[in-house]
């Protein structure tokens, strides 16, 4: 029986004892006048208001019952499915056949807030793609799964899945649909960012590899007796393998410290000797560029980290306040205690410099992998793009954070949180 042939059945009773009303009241106000009980007017008015009655609520009894059962029983509340669909962690939203909203759950509500119990579903969530699988489930009864994208306000992908139900086992056809969401933004955003990466480093490395070939085809080629462009030559190739190199390991680094993310590191370190040991190896860089480095630090600044990480993790900082903040000629590292937002102590090392700076709207992309200010310049100075990106991720293993400061002409400070570490307690 479908739903329309069950409505029908149910409103036919309603229809007869309208009429049944109508006819004995008929009978009872012709019988009236004719014995002259009622005047004839008094009794046609009587019959007019009891037969308008019995039409008004045939009517209303109609009504109700072109409402389904599914809807109605939900409506009268009491109804396991409200608490089933309420307990779910996804957007779930229970349909009856005609696609009536019959019980809806909160994460339901944040994905359409124009939905609503009793409505149909298709004026919230209007995807062709997802009423048709609505549509395909009712009909065949089989589970249907689509997958939609929206564009406004933002970008977002979504899984839809229609399931069929019926509510007794002995039902001929589903009188409900589960149409249950699955939020697919954040694996298309991986996926793009992996699609991304590669394509970045690959190109990073062909630039290097293509200026490669072709200075050895010159070599063997045109300038073969060249003496002097075969030095220039293989100077340059020496810097472009040199590239090459620092590319490939940078991107070593990352895939081991991504593939650790999860393990935080729990050795105590003393972040003061690391520094100091970071600005030693790069006083000669310091000196090429005429650059000061001042260490300003507390005694000792134990923190749980990963001593290798950590020195990765400065070094980037300061070679590129010595690169990019240069006509400062001078650079300031800090070494204190702070306390982080939630109270706790925390170790804040500061590399700051007095160079040109870097403009607001860079400041968020900065720790993404290849993203540079200036490619050109970056380049010059034998950056990879990963510097920061590394710093980031080192950051992210051991609970950390970066803060970054910074205005055109006004240096800029690149500054490391760390949570202290805690001495053990004695056994
Ligand atoms: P790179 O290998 O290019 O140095 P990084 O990830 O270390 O890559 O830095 C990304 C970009 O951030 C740099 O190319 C540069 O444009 C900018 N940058 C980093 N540090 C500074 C700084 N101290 N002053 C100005 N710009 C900086």
């Amino acid at each position: 029986m479908s739903l329309v042939d069950d409505r029908a059945l149910r409103a036919r009773p309603l229809r007869r004892g309208a009429w049944l009303v109508i006819v004995a009241a008929a009978l009872v106000f012709a019988g009236l006048a004719a014995t002259g009980a009622l005047a004839g007017s008094y009794a046609l008015a009587g019959f007019a208001i009891v037969a308008a009655a019995a039409l008004v609520a045939m009517r209303i009894g109609q009504t109700a019952a072109r409402i389904s059962p599914v809807l109605a029983a939900s409506e009268r509340g009491g109804d396991p499915l409200h608490a089933i669909v309420s307990g779910l962690p996804d957007p779930v939203i229970a349909l009856d056949r005609d696609g009536r909203v019959v019980a809806l759950n909160e994460p339901a509500r944040v994905l359409a807030p124009a939905l609503r119990q009793g409505e149909p579903v298709t004026l919230a969530l209007r995807m062709p793609e997802l009423t048709e699988a609505i549509d395909r489930a009712c009909t065949r009864g089989e589970q249907q799964r689509v997958e939609y994208s929206e564009r406004v306000p933002l970008d977002r992908w979504f899984e839809a899945v229609a399931m069929p139900v019926k509510r007794t086992p002995d039902a001929r056809s589903p009188d409900l649909v589960l149409l249950t969401f699955r939020d697919l933004t954040p694996l298309r955003r991986v996926e793009e960012m992996r699609a991304d990466f590669v394509a970045n480093a690959s190109h990073e490395l062909r630039t290097p590899l293509a200026a490669l070939s072709g200075f050895i085809e010159t070599l063997q080629g045109p300038a073969r007796e060249d003496v002097k462009a075969r030095e220039r030559f293989l100077a340059i190739m020496q810097e472009q393998a040199r590239r090459m190199a620092r590319l490939i390991d940078d991107l070593l680094s990352l895939s081991r410290i991504e593939l650790n993310a999860h393990r935080r590191p729990d050795a105590p370190v003393d972040l003061i000797p690391i520094v100091r040991q970071v600005v030693d190896g790069l006083q000669t860089l310091a000196r090429d560029r005429g650059v000061t480095i001042e260490i300003a630090a507390d005694d000792a600044l134990m923190v749980l980290g990963d001593r290798d990480e950590l020195v990765r993790l400065f070094e980037n900082l300061v070679e590129n306040a010595l690169k990019y903040g240069a006509p400062g000629k001078r650079v300031d590292v800090k070494l204190s205690r702070g306390t982080a937002a939630n109270g706790q102590a925390e170790a804040v090392a500061s590399v700051r410099d007095y160079g040109p700076g870097i403009a607001p709207e860079h400041m968020p992309r900065l720790t993404e992998r290849f993203y540079r200010v200036d490619v050109r310049e970056s380049r010059a100075q034998g950056g990879t793009g990963l510097g920061l990106a590394l710093v980031k991720h080192i950051l992210n293993r051991h609970r950390g954070r970066l803060s970054i400061e910074s205005a055109p002409g006004e240096g800029a400070t690149f500054r490391v949180h760390l949570p202290i570490a805690m001495p053990r307690p004695s056994p």
